[in-house]
C-alpha cells in the first residue's frame, strides 16, 4: 500500500504540523555538532512546509538518555544550527511534552518553527507510551515523518502519535527524505530493473538471515563478503584459520546454502589473510577459498573482486549492505573500496547502498555522489530488505 507523500498535503496554511525528524547527529567533547548533514537533510521537508504556511513542530531524539534529563544530550545546538541552515529563527523549548510546550505552541504563527528538546528525555518515548503519545499528538493537526532511520521502531513519536492524529482525521505523511527512502529501497524489492545483484557483508551472519531469505526470493545474484562468509565456508569444510566464524551458525549457515541452491550465490574464492586482525599485519593472498591455519581472514582477495565486479558491472540494480573486510584498517580495505568503485562506475544500474558501514565505506572511496542513493538509516534499512513493515511507515496514511 503507497502512504501518504507531504505533497499529497495541501492548504494546510495555520496547521500545527509535528515533523519527527532524525537529528540524532554527532557532538564531540565540547558539545559542538560535528556533522549536520541529518540537519540539512530534513531542508526540503522544513521548506515545504515553512512555505505552505504551516507551524512547524519539530521532534527527534539525539543520543541515548534512557528516560533522564541530560544537558550533554540536549537538541539546543541543533536549533541553532538549524537557524542558521534556514536562515530564519528557529525556536526551542527544553521540554517535549507539556505546559511549556503547549503555551509556545499556542502563540506560533504560519511559517514559525519550533525544535522541541530530546524526545527520549522521557522512557515514555521508547516504550511507545499511549499517554505520552497523546501529549505528543495534542498540538498537532497533521503528522510528518521525515526520520526514516528511527521508522524500525515503534516509538510514541514515530508510530503512537501517527495512530492518534489519524484517529482524529488528520493526515500523516512521509517527509521528502523518507519517500526517497521508501522509492529506492521499496523500488529494488519490488519492481527491480534486472539483473538485480545484491553485495552483502559484514561481521555476522546472524544479522543477515532475514535479508539473505527476502533477497535469496528477489535478486538474481547474491555477493557475500566480509567476516560472514567465512561461516559458509566452514560448513563447506574449507580452513578459516583463527577468522571470525559464528561456530554456533553454521547448521543455519548450512540451511541458507541449500536454499540458494540453483542461485547465483556467490562466496569469495581467495581472500587476504594476515597474521592479526589489525593494521601493522603481515599480509598474504591465499591460492583458494581456504585460510591457512594460524592466519586470520581480513578481506575479500584479487581473484573474488574481479569476479564480483563482473557481476556489478552488467546489473541494472544494485543493493549493498555491509563491507568486504576490515575497512577500516587501511591495509584491509581494498576490496571494498574495489567493490565500492565498481557500484559507482556502473552508471546503467539504479545503485543503493545501506547505512552505516557500507555508507561510511562509499564515502572514504570518494564516490558517495556517484552512486544513486544512500541510505540515512542502517538497521531500518536492513529491516526493509528483510521485507519488513516498518512501524514508522505503517502508521502513515495510505495514499
Ligand atoms: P556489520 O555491522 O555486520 O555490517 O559489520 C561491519 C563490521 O564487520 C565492520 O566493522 C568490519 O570491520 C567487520 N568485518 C568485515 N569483514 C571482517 C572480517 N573479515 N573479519 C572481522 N571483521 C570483519
Amino acid at each position: 500500500m503507497s502512504k501518504l507523500s507531504i505533497t499529497d498535503l495541501k492548504d494546510f496554511r495555520n496547521q500545527r504540523a509535528l515533523v519527527r525528524v532524525d537529528y540524532n547527529v554527532p557532538l564531540d567533547e565540547t558539545g559542538a555538532i560535528t556533522d549536520d548533514k541529518r540537519i540539512r537533510a530534513t531542508v526540503p521537508t522544513l521548506d515545504y512546509l515553512v512555505k505552505g504556511g504551516a507551524k512547524v513542530i519539530l521532534c527527534s531524539h539525539l543520543g541515548r538518555p534512557k528516560g533522564k534529563r541530560d544537558p550533554k544530550q540536549s537538541l539546543r545546538p541543533v536549533a541553532e544550527r538549524l537557524a542558521e541552515i534556514l536562515g530564519r529563527p528557529v525556536a526551542f523549548v527544553d521540554d517535549s511534552i507539556g505546559e511549556k510546550v503547549d503555551q509556545t505552541i499556542g502563540i506560533m504563527q504560519p511559517g514559525d518553527v519550533l525544535l522541541l528538546e530530546n524526545l527520549r528525555f522521557y522512557a515514555a518515548e521508547e516504550k511507545n507510551d499511549p499517554a505520552f503519545a497523546e501529549k505528543l499528538a495534542k498540538n498537532a493537526d497533521l503528522y510528518v515523518n521525515d526520520a526514516f532511520g528511527s521508522a524500525h521502531r515503534a516509538h510514541a513519536s514515530t508510530e503512537g502519535v501517527a495512530q492518534i492524529i489519524k484517529k482524529r482525521g488528520g493526515k500523516c505523511a512521509a517527509g521528502f527524505l523518507m519517500e526517497k527512502e521508501l522509492k529506492y529501497l521499496g523500488g529494488a524489492l519490488s519492481s527491480p530493473a534486472r539483473p538485480f545483484v545484491c553485495i552483502l557483508g559484514g561481521a555476522k551472519v546472524s544479522d543477515k538471515i532475514a535479508v539473505i531469505e527476502n533477497l535469496l526470493t528477489r535478486a538474481d545474484a547474491i555477493l557475500i563478503g566480509g567476516a560472514m562468509a567465512y561461516t559458509f565456508l566452514k560448513t563447506q569444510g574449507f580452513g578459516v584459520g583463527k577468522s571470525l566464524v559464528e561456530n554456533d551458525k553454521l547448521d543455519l549457515a548450512k540451511s541458507l546454502l541449500e536454499k540458494a541452491k540453483g542461485k547465483k550465490f556467490l562466496l569469495p574464492s581467495d581472500h587476504l589473510q594476515a597474521t592479526k586482525p589489525e593494521a601493522g599485519a603481515t599480509t598474504r593472498i591465499t591460492d583458494g577459498p581456504s585460510i591457512e591455519d594460524g592466519w586470520y581472514g581480513v578481506d575479500i582477495g584479487p581473484q573474488t573482486i574481479a569476479r564480483y565486479n563482473k557481476e556489478i558491472a552488467g546489473a541494472r540494480t544494485i543493493v549493498w549492505n555491509g563491507p568486504m573486510g576490515i575497512f577500516e584498517v587501511p591495509e584491509f580495505s581494498k576490496g571494498t573500496f574495489e567493490v565500492a568503485k565498481a557500484v559507482a562506475a556502473n552508471k546503467a544500474a539504479i545503485s543503493i547502498i545501506g547505512g552505516g558501514d557500507s555508507a561510511k565505506a562509499v564515502k572514504q572511496a570518494g564516490v558517495d555522489k556517484q552512486v544513486t542513493f544512500v541510505s540515512t538509516g542502517g538497521g531500518a534499512s536492513l529491516e526493509f530488505l528483510e521485507g519488513k513493515e516498518l512501524p514508522g511507515v505503517a502508521a502513515l496514511s495510505d495514499k
